[in-house]
Order: structure tokens, then C-alpha cells, then sequence
């Protein structure tokens, strides 16, 4: 094995990076581990299967594109998606910067500040001894003395083809993400799922200025979530519940969905509900399978952070960041500050362990 590293960093979402960027100007040289390509998984994170992102701080609709280019390296601009069309200003494009030119550039910035970046999963590690190991899918495995585990949660989907085909065309997991985007605006939608985040999610969207109908869409006759939850659902104006149905296609144009084709789960009937967008809220898996048995998870499966304000687990020297701890906030911004977080508690621990 090769010399031991002071912090290794593990995902490349807002989390990921963020660590980076604050690991590597507090000299630490960090190693990031950014994954791979797998289903609902890409290096990057999340943020890269959406397109605008307009709720991340210090970036309003503008010119986007010209400083992303002039940021990012010229070798990496084939990563970067088409500027959206028909957003102009004065002749010059303006929107809201897209899920992988936000994520490019927080890249970037790690690489500036000498972040070393391999394009690998950690399949294992063995926290049980000293100095940490983490171990690649290729390649010898490495030691540290700190790690930051940002391997982020992905949204649970349907499964459907359809399904498939419309995400990002009126099929979302995240209300609060995407809700405000103007293809969902003012129009009826569908939130499929019957606990506290799909009451949550259907409720945000009913409270939007201007929010048509909003279809709870359920498989059961009953809701899953709290008691206070559901009477938010029952008793708002703009919430309909649709009991007994699963949804068995998303049907649209070719470039928005148009509706749904559900199925009474009970006399197994099939009907056609008139939407403009489909929010699935059926939960988050957490990307900890690589983790089982070396660190105290939460039962849903994330990582515990055990002590408040910190973002240190069971294990010294090894910390979390973003959503695979978090399983509630679960926003761009939120797993960029407990990066930054990580990163400052990985220092502290390295200065008082004397490895800095
Ligand atoms: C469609 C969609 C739209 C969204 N829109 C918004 C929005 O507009 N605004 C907003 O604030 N939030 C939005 N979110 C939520 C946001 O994307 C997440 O909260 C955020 O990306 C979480 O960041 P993270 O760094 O914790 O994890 P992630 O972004 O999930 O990144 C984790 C990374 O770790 C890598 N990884 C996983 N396992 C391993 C392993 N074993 N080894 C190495 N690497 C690994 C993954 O490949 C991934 O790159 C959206 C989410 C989705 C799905």
C-alpha cells in the first residue's frame, strides 16, 4: 500500500466537492473517489440527471454559459448539456444554471485547489483498524487517517419506461426542487405516494402561487403518514386524494407528459387522469451498501451523525456529508454546507491526532 492519505473523500456530489474545496485549501491533498456510472447513480450526483436549478445561492438566471466555459476545463466542455433554448435576454442567453454545469464547476474548483480525483466506486472498506481502509473496485486499496463518506441517497422511482422516457420532461422526485420550474406551474400535477414526504410534497405544491389541483395518487385506501400530516392533505382545498391507484403509464406528447394511466388496485379498472406533471414520493435509498457493519446507520439505512451540529459518526476519523446522512433536508445547498463542515472536522481531527 501506498503512503497514507490525510483525508479521502468518497462521492462527487455538492458534498463531495465541497469537502474538496475546503480539504484542499486547508492543505489536506485530498483523494476523491467519484464513482461510477450505475442506475439512478452518475459521477456528479444528482444534480446531474436534472436540468435548471434555480434555488442555488449565487446563481440567478444570466449568461450562464459563457462563465461556465470560461471556468471549466476546455478538455471536460463535452460534459456540458446545450444552453436551453429560447431563454434570451437582449440578444445574449439567460436561465438558470443546469444541474451539471453547477456540478462542473464545483469540480473545477476542487481540481483548481489540487484535489486528486479517481474515476472509481469504493466497494469496501475496514474501519476497525488504523489507519483507515477504503477500498476501490480497481487498483490497490488505500489507507487514511480520515475519511468523508458523500455517497448521497438516490430518489426511488416507479420503474416504468415511461416513466423513464418523461423525467425531465413533467416527471420529477423532488417538489421543492422542481415545482417552481415553469413546465409544472399553474398546472394540475400528480404526487404518487402515500407517507409524510409525499403529503409534504403535495402540500408544497398546493401552496404555490397559482397551483391548479394537486392529485395525491395512493395505492391503498389510507395514508401512511402521521396523523397531523394527513389532515393537512384531507383538509386542503387544492389536494385530491386518489385512493386505490397505481399508476401503469405516464402518457405524454413525446416532450411533456399529458396525463396518467392508472389502475384501481381494487376491481383493477383502468382510467386516464389529465396532468402536466408526476412527482414520485415513494422515498430514498441511501448509497451505504459498502458501509454495512463498519459504521452506526439510522434504521432507514443512512449514516447516524452522532453528535448535534457535527458531522462525525460512530467511527473516529471518519466522517458524513449531505444527503447520506441527511434524510431530510436533502437540497444541493444543505449537503454542500455539511460538506464544508466534514471537511473542517476532518482538519480539526488530523491537528489534534498530529497528522497535519
Ligand atoms: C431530479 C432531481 C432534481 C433535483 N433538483 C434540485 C434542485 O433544483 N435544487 C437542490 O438544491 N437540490 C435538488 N435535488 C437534490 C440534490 O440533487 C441532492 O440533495 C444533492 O445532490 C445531494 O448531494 P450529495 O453530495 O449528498 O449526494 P449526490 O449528489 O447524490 O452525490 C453522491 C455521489 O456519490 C457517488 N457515489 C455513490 N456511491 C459511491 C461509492 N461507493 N464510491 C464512490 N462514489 C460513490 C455517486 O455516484 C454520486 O456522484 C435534485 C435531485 C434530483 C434527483
Amino acid at each position: 500500500m501506498s503512503e497514507v492519505e490525510r483525508t479521502v473523500i468518497i462521492g462527487s456530489g455538492p458534498a463531495g466537492w465541497s469537502a474538496a474545496i475546503y480539504a484542499a485549501r486547508a492543505s489536506l491533498h485530498p483523494l476523491l473517489f467519484e464513482g461510477t456510472t450505475k442506475p439512478e447513480m452518475i459521477p456528479l450526483g444528482q444534480l446531474a440527471f436534472t436540468t435548471e436549478v434555480e434555488n442555488y445561492a449565487g446563481f440567478p438566471a444570466g449568461n450562464i454559459r459563457a462563465f461556465v466555459e470560461s471556468a471549466v476545463d476546455k478538455e471536460r466542455h463535452w460534459n456540458l448539456p446545450p444552453a436551453p433554448k429560447g431563454h434570451e435576454r437582449d440578444g445574449q442567453p439567460h436561465y438558470a444554471v443546469q444541474g451539471v454545469e453547477l456540478m462542473e464547476l464545483m469540480k473545477q474548483q476542487a481540481l483548481n485547489f489540487g484535489t486528486r480525483v479517481v474515476g472509481d466506486d469504493i466497494v469496501e472498506v475496514d474501519f476497525s483498524q488504523r489507519p483507515l481502509v477504503v477500498k476501490p473496485a480497481s487498483g490497490p486499496a488505500v489507507q487514511a487517517h480520515t475519511v468523508i463518506v458523500a455517497t448521497g441517497a438516490r430518489a426511488n422511482y416507479l420503474g416504468l419506461e415511461s416513466e423513464h422516457m418523461y423525467k425531465n420532461k413533467g416527471v420529477s422526485a423532488c417538489a421543492v426542487c422542481d415545482g417552481a420550474l415553469p413546465i409544472y406551474r399553474s398546472k394540475p400535477l400528480a404526487v404518487i405516494g402515500g407517507g409524510d414526504s409525499a403529503v409534504e410534497e403535495a402540500t408544497y405544491l398546493a401552496n404555490l402561487q397559482g397551483a391548479e389541483t394537486i392529485y395525491l395518487i395512493h395505492r391503498r385506501d389510507q395514508l401512511r403518514a402521521s396523523q397531523i400530516m394527513q389532515e393537512r392533505a384531507l383538509n386542503h382545498p387544492k389536494i385530491k386524494l386518489v385512493w386505490n391507484s397505481a399508476v401503469e403509464e405516464v402518457m405524454g406528447d413525446g416532450k411533456q407528459v399529458t396525463g396518467l394511466k392508472l389502475r384501481n388496485t381494487v376491481d383493477k379498472s383502468l382510467s386516464e387522469l389529465a396532468v402536466r406533471g408526476m412527482f414520485v414520493a415513494i422515498g430514498h435509498t441511501p448509497n451505504t451498501d459498502f458501509l454495512k457493519g463498519q459504521l452506526k446507520m439510522k434504521p432507514n439505512g443512512y449514516i447516524e451523525w452522532t453528535q448535534p451540529f457535527r458531522t462525525i459518526t460512530s467511527v473516529e476519523g471518519v466522517f458524513a456529508a449531505g444527503d447520506v446522512a441527511d434524510d431530510y433536508y436533502r437540497q444541493a445547498i444543505t449537503s454542500a454546507g455539511t460538506g464544508c463542515m466534514a471537511a473542517l472536522d476532518s482538519e480539526r481531527y488530523l491537528a489534534e491526532k498530529g497528522h497535519s
